[in-house]
């Protein structure tokens, strides 16, 4: 049976739940979409999109204002954009305008770290505004794939920052910690950026974008993480089929006061 490509999505479904693995990736069966997921996606549109904006009438006296009418500008263009996606939500009008303004607190919280970064560059730099942003502009969306590990993703961003590589990762998580299921995600990232460039990122984090950015040093220890996980569910995937060799495990994240597993009623966990 051939190694299938996994993800650190498909690797974390499978640590959370063999049998919702099996539903997704072995049986292929479509998931439900869910505001979390489609306001994720506004969210990074947003801010990807944000190093394009034209900056060079930008100066020092109205950068800021230029930046936030920038961000607010994006946000309501991607709204806007997702909105055929949003209708199939059936969220009633309060609760679309709740997630929306959440959202667009997140990513004004985002651009008042990237001004005072961008303050903080030209004075210790003593550069234009316009270089300034330019340095700041990360390698969006970069997608890594590994035939050696069969294990691929997206990186968000890529910081290259004089000598040191930074891999961020943006987040629209209520907790601001790093959890298993992200430290896995991270190791994977530095893990794939090791291999096609023969050098380890210094550091690789999180922009929670209800927080800040969080980082941390990678060491070797998190590529043995990433290549154990790798290792451990190729080892059963690429063996069997067999919905019987994928459990249930039953836990709270089956259904909950406000929602349910996408698979909840194909499985039926409490029958
Ligand atoms: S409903 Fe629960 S047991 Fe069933 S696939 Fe989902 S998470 Fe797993």
């Amino acid at each position: 049976m051939a190694k299938r490509v996994e993800s650190p999505s498909s690797i974390n479904t499978f640590k959370q739940c063999q049998r919702k693995y099996y539903y997704q990736y072995v049986k292929k069966l479509p998931t439900i979409p869910n505001i979390h997921q489609i306001r994720g996606n506004i969210a990074h549109s947003t801010l990807e999109n944000l190093y394009d904006i034209d900056v060079s009438l930008f100066n020092e006296e109205n950068y800021e204002t230029k930046f936030k009418e920038a961000i607010q500008k994006l946000l309501f263009f991607y709204w806007k954009k997702y909105e055929p996606k949003l209708k199939t939500l059936n969220l009633n009008k309060d609760q679309e305008r709740f997630y929306f303004e959440e959202t667009m607190l997140m990513v004004m919280n985002w651009i008042n770290h990237f001004i005072k970064e961008i303050d903080k560059l030209m004075k210790e730099k003593n550069i234009s505004l316009q270089e300034a942003f330019q340095q700041l502009t990360p390698i969006r969306e970069q997608k890594y794939v590994s035939d050696n590990y069969s294990v691929q993703g997206f990186i968000d961003a890529i910081h290259l920052i004089e000598e040191e590589v930074h891999i961020v990762d943006y987040k629209t998580n209520a907790n601001f910690e790093f959890k298993d299921s992200i430290k896995l995600q991270l190791a994977i990232y530095s893990l794939l950026y090791f291999e096609k460039h023969g050098k380890l990122p210094s550091k690789v984090g999180v922009f929670f974008l209800r927080h800040k950015l969080k980082l941390m040093n990678v060491e070797e220890e998190l590529l043995e993480l990433a290549k154990r996980e790798i290792g451990l569910i190729h080892s059963h995937t690429s063996i069997t089929e067999k919905i019987s060799d994928y459990p249930r495990c039953i836990t709270p994240l089956c259904k909950w006061s406000t929602g349910k597993c996408d698979f909840y009623e194909v499985c039926k966990p409490h029958k």
